[in-house]
């Protein structure tokens, strides 16, 4: 997708702090992290939400989740506690259209959340 931002970050276009990485995913630290553990994890080919991510036929979203539980582990918040989220459409807060996980941890996580 030309115009996409995490697809520039995907093809290293632009620069962001990547702390995991596999062949069909990429993790990099959120630009305004919410805590301190605040990942985005996508899937390399573009999807736009998750919704599109869910009906990709070759097992994708398992990739996609396998990596937030990785980074986890790598960043010590497994297994205390953390959080994956998928905001998925504009009314659910989503504003980059390439589905991304959020993998926050590091705090108490209220719930529910706001
Ligand atoms: P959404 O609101 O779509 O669920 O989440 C988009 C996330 O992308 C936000 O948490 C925002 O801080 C993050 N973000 C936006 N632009 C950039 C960027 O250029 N680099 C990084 N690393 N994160 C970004
Ligand atoms: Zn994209």
């Amino acid at each position: 997708m030309n115009d996409c931002l995490f697809c520039k970050i995907v093809a290293k276009e632009i620069p962001a702090e990547i702390v995991y990485e596999t062949g069909r995913t990429l993790a990099f630290r959120d630009i305004n992290p919410q805590a301190p553990t605040h990942v985005l994890v996508v899937p390399k080919q573009h999807h736009a939400d998750a919704a599109a991510l869910a009906s990709a036929d070759d097992g994708l979203a398992d990739d996609v989740l396998k990596t937030a539980h990785a980074i986890a582990v790598q960043e010590g918040v497994a297994p205390a506690g953390y959080r994956v989220v998928f905001n998925t459409g504009p009314a659910a807060g989503q504003t980059v259209f390439h589905v991304h996980a959020h993998v926050l941890g590091g705090r108490d996580l209220n719930w529910p959340p706001g």
